[in-house]
């Protein structure tokens, strides 16, 4: 039986049949026990090492073009002065999942913090090696040593759905961190408008990489089981949203999932089979309707149903 991959449940619901972009095909799972999002079958070891091959980090010496990181760059800016604003200037902060560091980098202009980024081998790991402002381990979570009691501040910035060990992860994060200390989650939202509109089809499902998604609701749950309190939630994020429903509806048009995402990534070899011209008014028809689509997600953030989710807690004081 598929057990949760939170709890370890054998009672579930079927949510629905889904396809990702190498043409295998998974079920969507809701635990009936602790609501947590999971795939059936469990993605294997060789489908997630494709999964995460130099295509997925984007073929330049970025993710994305010069033009998409610098607009990139500005939301990053935006959420480091938001979090540095909520710490002491001393404060010990591990990123996990940092990526090539640029998170981290605009956090160290803030104030003279401790930083520290995680990061599993790959493209990104090696791009992020070349920085200074903070200090690079890679491996994955369960690999490190940190003392406990050891951070004031945890993140995961779009990183807690592609763990293959939500709970066990909860526990490790729930050690280093000071009692008092923040923990932040940044993810999509399963419980979204736009997740329950366009079900297989939507883009922040990214099989067979998020091999977990928690709304809200299962999410504060889950962490208030380990000591956690939910001190704030927010659910607009332009940065990420929009563009969740506007790949959503390219993928109920075209047979490929993900086109213009990897298009915008240099994955020259995945689009290959569509024209030139149609791949110009796939972005054309991004750029005209952003600011259409940051408007219906503001409208959906007011119901705490906006396409991702922004929540902060505190370990409670032992
Ligand atoms: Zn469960």
């Amino acid at each position: 039986m598929p057990n949760c991959i939170a709890c370890n449940s054998p009672t579930f619901q079927l949510r629905f049949s889904l396809q990702d972009q190498y043409d295998d095909h998974y079920r969507l799972l809701k635990c009936e026990s602790c609501d947590c999002h999971y795939l059936d079958p469990r993605p294997t070891e060789a489908q997630l090492n494709r999964a995460y091959d130099d295509s997925y980090y984007g073929e330049g010496e970025k993710k994305f073009s010069a033009f998409v990181e610098k607009i990139l760059n500005h939301f990053r800016s935006a959420k480091a002065k938001k979090v540095a604003g909520k710490l002491s200037k001393d404060s010990r902060f591990l990123d996990i999942g940092c990526g090539d560091g640029e998170f981290l980098s605009q956090l160290s202009k803030q104030a003279d913090f401790e930083l520290y980024g995680l990061e599993i081998p790959g493209k990104a790991a090696e791009r992020a090696i070349e920085r200074t402002e903070f200090e690079l381990i890679i491996g994955d979570l369960a690999s490190t040593s940190f003392p406990s009691q050891h951070f004031d501040c945890i993140s995961l910035i779009h990183v807690f759905e592609h763990l293959p060990n939500p709970t066990e992860s909860i526990e490790i994060i729930s050690k280093i961190l000071k009692s008092g200390g923040r923990l932040i989650i940044e993810q999509p939202n399963i419980e979204s408008w736009q997740a329950r509109l366009f079900k297989d089809k939507w883009l922040h499902l990214d099989p067979p990489r998020h091999l977990n998604l928690m709304g809200p609701k299962a999410l504060k749950k889950m962490l208030k089981q380990h000591g956690f309190q939910c001190v704030s939630e927010s659910y607009f994020s332009p940065q990420f949203s929009p563009f969740g429903v506007q790949q959503s509806l390219l993928n109920l048009i075209f047979k490929k999932r993900e086109v213009l995402y990897e298009h915008l990534k240099g994955n020259k070899e995945y689009v290959k089979s569509y024209s030139a011209f149609n791949l110009f008014m796939q972005k054309l028809f991004h750029w005209l309707t952003f600011p259409l689509f940051v408007m219906t997600d503001l409208i959906a953030s007011i119901f705490r149903k906006g396409g991702t989710m922004k929540m902060e807690f505190s370990k409670s004081e032992m």
